[in-house]
């Protein structure tokens, strides 16, 4: 029977997990920096808890989300994103009783049936952070700065940052007015979602993908001019202190995010090296989203970075990677027990140490020697259990040293 992985996901095999692990590592230590803390959430839910929240005329909720009945007969659905399953959890655990700002990061697998292509998948992984209890805009200036101080700490350069507002409770309502009207008059032009998100959500038509709609919508009334006076000073205030922390934006005043729950600050971060698969991670306000949870009146802003969009931008310069620091050559049975025993005795020591399995001549555990990239390499044999003394080989310099078949002899010859 032949197995394979399912269309549109991957498996993540070494010596590439490697640039997974440093990114990793990169984001949680300038997590730290800025004060958020790790939580991990399940991978379902409910299906309700995303239906409300992302919107039930965006596309991930109308065609991208894995649901399903499980034994019990409830819906549950792969988690698309994890902003409504974050939410979820700091109402449930009213995580809103701490002191303001709450500041989370998460790491992991999100899942969308999505038509797999270049850098889209039906598995793939985010970095996100969220920021919780703040209304002020220095928070969304601090997030935004977080978010281009991890990639540039993972070595991104040439990013396209941009910003808008998207208006609130408020100023929603007039913008919906004047966008329905600029449409109105050649709906029947537009494809037959649109058709239907029309009187459901007339915003949703501004991020339709079918070229005849992104063509009809040209000229729509842009959201920026529609801001009530709160959310008009909120951005400003918003720009002048990205100035201020020296984070290059660009106003993109078309920027339509694929989520419902967005209010005021919306961003997105591009790169010109993936084709049409161009965003790298992406973010913003969402002011009400704790409210329709059931929670006290929080705002609340976050974003989540596309690990395989950014993965392609950065691996051409992963280091190849390094081999054991000591690879012991057993000859016979009796030596492959001692090399068992020093090999775990080193382990301890912190140190990458490796035996060989099979007792083959020396000339082809040397060859395997290379392979494996060792950097020490130790024959055991009659005369070295004898003697109790070995030859420890340095590879890269083709020099031997002596030592005693003692570990504490063999750490000093290693670590000089
Ligand atoms: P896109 O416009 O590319 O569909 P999106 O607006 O649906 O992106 P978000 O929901 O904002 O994406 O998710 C944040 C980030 O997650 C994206 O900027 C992207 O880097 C990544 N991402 C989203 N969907 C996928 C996918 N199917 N495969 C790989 N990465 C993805
Ligand atoms: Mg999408």
């Amino acid at each position: 029977m032949k197995h394979k992985t399912l269309k549109g996901l991957q498996d993540i095999l070494p010596p590439d997990i490697a640039v997974w692990q440093r990114i990793e590592r990169s984001a949680r230590d300038i997590f730290k920096n800025y004060g958020f803390g790790e939580i991990r959430l399940p991978i379902m839910e409910s299906t309700d808890v995303f239906i409300r929240s992302i919107g039930e005329t965006s596309d991930i909720v109308e065609k991208e989300m894995y649901t399903f009945e499980d034994k019990g007969g409830r819906s549950v659905t792969l988690r698309p994103e994890g902003t409504a399953s974050f939410v979820r959890a700091y109402v449930e655990h009213h995580l809103y009783n701490n002191p303001a700002p709450q500041k989370y990061y998460y790491m992991g697998p999100m899942f969308r049936y999505e038509r797999p292509q270049a850098f889209r998948y039906r598995q793939f992984y985010q970095i996100g952070a969220e920021a919780m209890g703040i209304e002020d805009p220095k928070l969304d200036a601090e997030i935004i700065a977080l978010l281009s101080r991890i990639l540039s700490g993972i070595g991104l350069e040439d990013l396209n940052f941009e910003v808008t507002s998207i208006g609130c409770k408020q100023c929603r309502p007039d913008y919906r007015k004047a966008l329905k009207e600029f449409l109105g008059a050649k709906l029947d032009r537009f494809c037959s979602d649109c058709q239907r998100r029309f009187d459901a959500n007339p915003l949703r038509i501004l991020d339709c993908k079918v070229p005849s709609c992104i063509e009809e919508r040209k000229g729509s009334p842009p959201v920026l001019d529609y801001l009530c006076g709160e959310c008009e000073d909120h951005f400003s205030n918003l720009r002048n202190y990205l100035n201020l922390l020296s984070v290059p934006h660009r106003v993109n005043p078309n920027l339509v995010r694929g989520l419902d729950y967005y209010t005021k600050t919306a961003f997105e971060v591009s790169s010109e090296n993936l084709g049409s698969q161009s965003a790298v991670a992406a973010g913003g306000r969402y002011d009400s989203m704790v409210k329709e949870f059931g929670g006290p009146d929080t705002a609340g802003i976050g974003f989540a970075i596309g690990m395989e969009r950014i993965i392609p931008l950065i691996k051409d310069t992963i280091a190849s990677p390094s081999g054991p620091d000591l690879l012991f050559c057993p000859l016979d049975g009796k030596a492959a027990e001692k090399a068992l025993v020093l090999t775990e005795q080193l382990r301890t020591e912190g140190l990458w140490i490796e035996m060989n399995h099979e007792s083959t001549s020396i000339r082809s555990q040397m060859r395997k020697a290379n392979r494996i990239g060792a950097k020490n390499v130790i024959v055991i044999g009659d005369d070295e259990l004898k003697t109790g003394k070995v030859l420890l080989k340095n590879m890269s310099e083709r020099e031997d040293a002596k030592s005693s078949l003692q570990a504490g002899e063999i750490l000093t010859k290693l670590r000089p």
